[in-house]
């Protein structure tokens, strides 16, 4: 169907306000781009309307109002019918860009696997793909790539996706940027979705970067939230400026609107394992002698030392600056250890080497969701809140009672962390003993 002719939208013409004039030295004819200005002996500005092409450069330039702009009547006729329809200017590029994006449809969560093994993220990522699919009325699909991984499929449908878009092939078996960057692209392409989630996980953070590239759109890491504004955009909210600020970035000029979310952040959404959906398989693939990497040993680093996995933790006890010294983490080691919980901690007792990195929470650090997270000595700076405030349970323990950490406790303890922490390892141990 042939689109409607639009009209443009009328721009006026500059022409001087007479007597206004300050002569500041000319601004109005510096700024503008088409040489239509010249200066009087008086140093006020003359016009030529010709040339003028009403880019109101001048008009913002005069610090006196001393240039304005002028409609015809024809013109004004045009502008009141166009703000009557909403004001809109419609020129041919921004006609072209709305064409472009309109037949993009359907949210994605590409599903991340490891010799088959899902990513716990992609199916937190699934549940939120859902509320944002219902919300635009529209499905939601699994992107499963890999080697020997149709049975992603059905548990995708479980945690609630429609359908599932399934390449497997050999040549996926390894995750590599450039089949999989290769194979998304494809994809996209083909069936062009308006949402793209991935994990913020180390594989999700290369893809969705290099995919972003090559389709040309938009993509917001780290996002903590995720919604739809009342024109079908992804409102994507993550922290700013060391996060001090939340952030909600719109890319809604672009298609796919593509985002990431680190694990742990969404909850996981319940099981269906009666839930079905329809499986498109893609015959995609790309020759092996085309790909610049060759995986030849896959070496897991979790042989060996320190391999608490503070994200996936139940029980978590916390520890912070106030807790003085490495040494004194072996009180919330006795802790941790009668509740069957890791320890974790602030940046601060990180950076102070009472903790190994991996057991930072926080920004810049784990996002972590617990069903009880135990904080202690530690403040409750937003870039540590934004790593734990979901826990189900918080407990706090500080001897400041303006801490911002009881902000977000559900329980606290005003008190000296080394009196309160033996004293609750001492009654959980006697609980447990029954007495
Ligand atoms: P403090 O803020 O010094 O708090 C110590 C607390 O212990 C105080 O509230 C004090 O009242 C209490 N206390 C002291 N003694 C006792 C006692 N005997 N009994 C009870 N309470 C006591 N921080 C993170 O944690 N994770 C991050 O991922 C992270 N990322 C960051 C990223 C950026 C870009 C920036 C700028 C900062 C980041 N930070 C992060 C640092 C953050 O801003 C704070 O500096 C840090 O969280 C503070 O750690 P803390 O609460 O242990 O220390």
């Amino acid at each position: 169907m042939k689109e409607p002719a639009k009209i443009k939208k009328p721009r006026g013409k500059a022409r001087v306000v007479a007597g206004k004039c300050v002569a500041c030295g000319a601004r109005c004819q510096s700024a503008c781009p088409v040489d239509c200005v010249e200066m009087t002996d008086a140093g006020e500005p003359l016009i030529d309307a010709a040339k003028c092409i009403g880019c109101l450069k001048c008009v913002k330039a005069c610090p006196a109002e001393a240039v304005e702009m002028f409609f015809t009547p024809e013109e004004l006729k045009i502008l009141a019918a166009l703000a009557g329809e909403g004001g809109e200017e419609l020129d041919e590029e921004e006609l072209e860009r709305r064409r472009k994006i309109a037949p993009y449809r359907g949210v994605w969560v590409f599903i991340e696997q490891n010799d088959g093994e899902p990513a716990r993220v992609s199916w937190e990522l699934t549940g939120a793909g859902r509320g944002l699919a219902d919300s635009l009325g529209v499905e939601l699909s699994a992107v499963i790539i890999g080697s020997g991984v149709g049975h992603l499929a059905q548990e995708a449908f479980s945690y609630g996706a429609d359908n599932a878009y399934l390449i497997d092939q050999e040549v996926f078996r390894q995750y590599r940027t450039e089949p999989y960057l290769e194979a998304m692209c494809y994809l996209v392409g083909k069936y062009q979705p308006e949402v793209v989630l991935m994990g913020a996980t180390g594989m999700g953070r290369d893809l969705s970067g290099a995919v972003a590239t090559r389709v040309r759109t938009g993509l917001t890491a780290d996002c903590t939230g995720l919604g739809i504004d009342d024109k079908r955009n992804l409102m994507q909210t993550r922290p700013a400026f060391g996060g001090n600020i939340m952030a909600t970035i719109m890319c809604d000029r672009f298609r796919p609107q593509m985002a990431t979310v680190r694990p742990h952040v969404m909850p996981l959404p319940d099981r269906n394992s009666a839930a079905t959906g329809q499986v498109i398989m893609e015959s995609f693939s790309i020759a092996e002698s085309s790909i610049f990497t060759r995986v030849l040993e896959v070496i897991t680093d979790r042989s060996g030392k320190d391999s608490v996995d503070v994200a996936g933790a139940e029980f978590i006890v916390s520890g912070g600056r106030g807790l003085m010294a490495k040494e004194n983490f072996a009180i919330l080691e006795e802790l941790a250890e009668e509740l069957g919980a890791v320890v974790g901690g602030s940046r601060s007792a990180v950076d102070a080497g009472w903790l190994p990195q991996d057991r930072q929470v926080g920004q810049t650090g784990k996002t972590v969701r617990p069903k009880i997270y135990i904080a202690c000595g530690i403040s409750g700076a937003i870039q540590h809140l934004v790593g734990m405030q979901d826990s189900d349970v918080v407990i706090a323990i500080n001897r400041d009672a303006e801490a911002p950490i009881f902000e977000v406790a559900t329980f606290g303890i005003v008190g000296d962390l080394f009196q309160v922490v033996p004293a609750l390892t001492t009654r959980i141990r006697e609980l447990k003993q029954g007495r």
